[in-house]
């Protein structure tokens, strides 16, 4: 029977044995009990089921992980027909994924990857919002995000190294290293933007945070990321009483709220925005809409895209006001100042973009988010795992890192851990991993990344944005990126276009290799862990950069003249 006709068969299996989304929306299988033909697509399995519960998804019924739409599979039916292909998935095939549906099954060898994603890729000159709509309403793709589709979110902790490293860098660049006596205004408690209040106030930092939809600040709240939750005067007394909670959610469109804060004189230190101005239509909530409204409207009114972009553009100029008076401000990454660009407010660049500002100088020494994930479920799986990264990268940062997460981290789905680590360190930790894994004092582990490392993402509003050299656009390297790692073998490899930002405008990829104790998988590490961040490295060489000329010459990268 050949690969594609294999999977209709799925496909059809999945309706006729009756699996329902309920019973996938489970959240992934515990334990050390194999479902599939092996750890790898176990991995993949439960990696993709932890992405979908309803604990770490935004709306796992809509398969919405994060970001807007970020889905990790295309419907129900293709969800259940890419887990039953992962269920017979042999150790020598390897499952084609196109945009959230399984396509293929393929001989291939047991060093290729088993799994290989592509999502929400389009031929250039079609890749905008409206030409991609069409594809999606006509059942032909759909957008991922970037670990939505790529199978390896870990809820907001993901974003959380990434948010306070931010802030600190912030708090050094403006404020003598600490914000202190700071107040920050941002909007948006989602999956990603949930992490802010809290990265705020480690940095010494008090928050307002505005929120439209009073179920997300709710779900926040109950997590502890966000102290209380209150509409626009009881929550601005309380963020300005310097004895308040640290983190204020006030509910509202920030649309509304940041023009009116400044309109009333309200002065910040910060500020910032993480609503999801990536994708205007079909995710950001215009004025005057809830989120359910926005969420029901049809992205073809007239008066509704009237709303949207009148809304994004207030809502930029108003940032561009706070600038103006003194305020620290910029864009967090969610693509804000294009849209508003777009339609009219070319003073949006004006304000600068945080890689840019914060993060360039921690990508371009190769450095990026290294994270993993305990398949078996065990919480102890995830000390044991943390104590070994702590022996193999002994410095005080990763260790003040991990005793905060420990301590304040709360952890949703499958126990996980995120931290920074770039070229040397990442094969020894992931080889010390895969030895505690062998030791049997821990369960298998899968090993991987956010898809925003130094070489795996174009991005030229966002990680990309004022290269050196000028590269911002050129989006080679995370094709490169997944090229490479799919040749040395990670066990599922992920390409996407508009992760973060929207369709069009970034491209990029991730990797995940399944730590088993094998010797297999021993293989697999040592060469992607190696070569991932060498690549890394070496775009930012290639741009220039003379941290990255320095580690390249310092692990003996190969970077012909
Ligand atoms: P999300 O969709 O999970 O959450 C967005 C939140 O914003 C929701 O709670 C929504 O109700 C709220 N919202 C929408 N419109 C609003 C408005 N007008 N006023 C106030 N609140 C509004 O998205 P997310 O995963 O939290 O990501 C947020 C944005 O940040 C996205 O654009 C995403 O692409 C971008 N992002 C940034 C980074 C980063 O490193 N900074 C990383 C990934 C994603």
């Amino acid at each position: 029977m050949g690969g594609a006709e294999a999977v209709h068969q799925d496909r059809a299996a999945a309706e006729l044995t009756g699996t329902t989304i309920d019973a996938l929306l489970r959240g992934a299988p515990r334990g050390l009990e194999l479902r599939c033909r092996g750890w790898e697509q176990e991995g993949a399995l439960r990696c993709l089921l932890n992405n979908l519960d309803p604990d770490v998804a935004e709306d796992a019924r809509a398969l919405v992980v994060y970001g807007g739409r970020g889905r990790a599979a295309r419907s129900p039916e293709d969800l259940a027909a890419i887990v039953a292909a992962l269920e017979r998935l042999g150790p020598d095939e390897t499952l084609v994924v196109q945009s959230g549906k399984a396509v293929a099954v393929l001989p291939t060898h047991p060093d290729a990857p088993r799994v290989l994603i592509s999502t929400a890729m389009v031929v250039p000159a079609w890749s905008d919002e409206d030409s991609f709509r069409r594809l999606e309403d006509a059942g032909l793709t759909m957008y991922g995000q970037m670990t939505a589709a790529g199978w390896f979110y870990i809820g907001t902790q993901g974003i959380l190294g990434f948010t306070y490293e931010t802030f600190r860098a912030v708090a050094e660049a403006h404020f003598g290293g600490t914000l202190a006596g700071r107040r920050v205004l941002t909007a948006g408690l989602g999956g990603m933007g949930g992490a802010q209040g809290f990265a705020v106030t480690r940095s010494g930092g008090r928050a307002l945070v505005v929120e439209v939809d009073p179920t997300r600040a709710e779900r926040r709240r109950r997590e502890s990321w966000v102290d209380l939750v209150a509409g626009y005067d009881e929550a601005l007394t309380a963020h300005l009483d310097p004895g308040g909670p640290g983190t204020v959610a006030l509910i509202g469109n920030a649309a509304d709220v940041v023009p009116r804060l400044l309109g009333e004189g309200v002065h910040f230190d910060v500020v910032t925005d993480q609503t999801p101005a990536h994708d205007p239509l079909g995710a950001y909530v215009p004025r005057g809409f809830t989120a359910a409204e926005a969420a029901g409207a049809d992205a073809d009114d007239p008066n509704f895209r009237a709303a949207v972009y009148g809304s994004l553009t207030d809502h930029v100029e108003a940032l561009l006001g706070y600038r103006r008076a003194g305020a620290v401000v910029f864009e967090y990454g969610n693509g804000i100042r294009a849209q508003a660009a777009a339609h009219g407010l070319e003073a949006a660049f004006e304000i600068p973009g945080f890689v840019s500002a914060y993060v360039r100088p921690i990508f371009a020494r190769g450095v990026g988010p290294f994270r993993w994930i305990c398949l078996s479920g065990d919480p102890a799986d995830l000390r044991r795992s943390e104590d070994v990264v702590m022996e193999v990268v002994g410095t005080d940062s990763l260790r003040a890192w991990i005793e905060l997460a420990r301590e304040r981290v709360p952890l949703q789905g499958l126990p996980a851990r995120i931290c920074w680590l770039g070229l040397g360190e990442r094969d020894r930790v992931a080889l010390a991993l895969n030895e505690l894994v062998r030791s049997g004092r821990c369960g298998p582990l899968a090993l991987g990344r956010d898809h925003m490392d130094p070489a795996s993402v174009a991005s030229p509003t966002r990680e990309t944005e004022a290269m050196r050299d000028g590269s911002d656009a050129v989006a080679d390297w995370p094709v490169l990126s997944a090229l490479l790692n799919a040749a040395q073998g990670a066990s599922w490899v992920a390409i996407g276009n508009g992760g973060g930002v929207g369709v069009g405008r970034s491209i990029h990829s991730g990797m995940v290799v399944v730590a088993d104790g094998s010797e297999s998988a021993e293989r697999k590490l040592r060469r992607v862990f190696r070569t991932d961040p060498a690549l890394g490295v070496a775009r930012y060489a290639d741009a220039g950069y003379p941290e990255a000329l320095a580690e390249a010459a310092r692990h003996g990268v190969d970077i012909p003249p």
